[in-house]
């Protein structure tokens, strides 16, 4: 069989503990004997970031700068437990939020939806993506709690001072901000992956109650949208619009998925979760990094699974389940052969998802998958991870 071929590199992220593993059997056994692989690879594992200052991590976010799409596996985020187990030099930071701030992106996640597993919410049919505005507001908030109480006051450069509130006892206060340079790039990243994707575009904030903070957002999504977006929006056959959030969490609820959901910091922390839940596991939810000069990070919303991972040292196979991080691929290469015209690679990465979510559906799953899995006439078989890549393999080479 004569393999795929490409011809810029992805960006490769290798990364740490049981998605590592994980990460070495899909290339393995879902890639290689398919494609004519090529990436430029980087180790951001815990080890290589101690050993370089963390240096190979702003290493792969310059490459994905340069390159233009990255595949990254899930890593771990030092801790003081951390430091113990890895005798680290330093407490290194997040490299997801090295690699955003690099980027400047916005994260989008999606869950990767099969028969027999149902959304909590029985008239969701396809997937609701969530666009996360991931700087400022109280995740760089100011606080302080007053015990005597006191003039709270706000001075702006031009020395007016704005009274919060005359506290006559002890209370608390608290001062959160945001740029506009930051909330155009949220703004244009997420009409440019709904335009990608061919999604309506949902914005929602507080507008009502937050008439000059939220209200800003909403202007600064208006007027992004007028001047760069409406034509093309119109062209795609999609919409743009803005909604209270009060408004956008019942739509949601009565809709039937399939559109991006822009929200604020808070919001987006909060409902991503929700909707992880909702529709019915964090293995299964897909998570995709998008800088507002079209540069692209795709990962599983998971971590490093860190309990499966002792388990697997300890000698036992464990039942870890890949989905997510097999649709980081798929769709990293479905990128990179749209930028290089490559539909090949397209059309394997279109049959590598497929046959993921047939697997499933003929019910070989991982065990996570089991207790929700309910289809008439297929009985679920928890399998181990290797087992259910394998599984995979057979019906991709068949
Ligand atoms: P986690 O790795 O997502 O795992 C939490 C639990 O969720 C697991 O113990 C497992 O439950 C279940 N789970 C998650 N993914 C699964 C999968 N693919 N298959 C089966 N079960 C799965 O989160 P964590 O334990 O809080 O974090 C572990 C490490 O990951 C930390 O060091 C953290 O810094 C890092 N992390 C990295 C990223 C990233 O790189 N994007 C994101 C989050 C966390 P059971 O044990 O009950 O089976
Ligand atoms: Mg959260």
């Amino acid at each position: 069989m004569t393999k795929i071929s490409m011809k810029t590199p992805l960006v490769e992220l290798d990364g740490d503990e049981m998605t590592r593993i994980i990460w070495a059997d899909i290339k393995r056994l879902l890639l290689e004997p398919f494609i004519d692989l090529k990436t430029e690879y980087y180790d951001l594992g815990l080890p290589e970031r101690d050993k370089t200052s963390d240096a190979v991590t702003v290493k792969a976010a310059e490459a994905i700068k340069r390159l233009g799409v990255g595949v990254k596996c899930a890593t771990i985020t030092p801790n003081a437990q951390r430091m113990e187990e890895y005798k680290l030099k330093e407490m290194w930071k997040s490299p997801n939020g090295t690699i955003r701030t690099i980027l400047d992106g916005t994260v989008f996640r999606a869950p990767v939806l099969v028969n027999g597993v149902r959304p909590v919410v029985s008239n969701w049919k396809k997937p609701i993506t969530i666009a996360r505005h991931a700087y400022g507001d109280v995740y760089a908030g100011v606080e302080a709690y007053v015990p005597e109480g006191g003039r709270i006051e706000l001075v702006l450069p031009d020395g007016e001072r704005k009274l919060v509130k005359e506290l006559s006892g002890g209370g608390i206060v608290q001062a959160i901000h945001n740029t506009d340079k930051s909330i155009i790039s949220f703004a244009r990243s997420c009409f440019n992956y709904a335009l990608g994707t061919k999604q309506d575009l949902w914005f929602s904030a507080k507008d009502t109650i937050s008439k000059i903070y939220d209200h800003r957002f909403k202007d600064i999504f208006a007027l992004l949208y007028e001047s760069e977006f409406r034509v093309r929006f119109e062209e795609a056959g999609i919409q743009y619009f803005y909604t209270l959030i009060d408004d956008a969490v019942a739509r949601v609820i009565r809709s039937e998925g399939g559109f991006v959901w822009a929200c604020k910091n808070y919001d987006g922390d909060v409902m991503s979760d929700m909707l992880a839940t909702a529709f019915g596991s964090l293995a299964m939810m897909t998570s995709v990094l998008v800088s507002p000069d079209g540069k692209y990070e795709y990962e599983a919303a998971h971590g490093t699974v860190t309990r499966h991972f002792y388990r697997y040292m300890a000698g036992e196979q464990t039942s870890t389940n890949p989905v997510a991080t097999i649709f980081a691929w798929s769709g990293a290469l479905k990128k990179r052969a749209e930028l290089d015209s490559l539909a090949d690679l397209s059309a394997f990465a279109d049959r590598l998802e497929a046959a993921t979510i047939a697997t499933i559906e003929s019910g070989i799953m991982t065990k996570d998958l089991v207790g929700l899995f309910d289809m008439p006439g297929v009985a679920a078989k928890g399998v181990c991870t290797t087992d259910f890549l394998e599984a995979i393999a057979a019906r991709l080479a068949g």
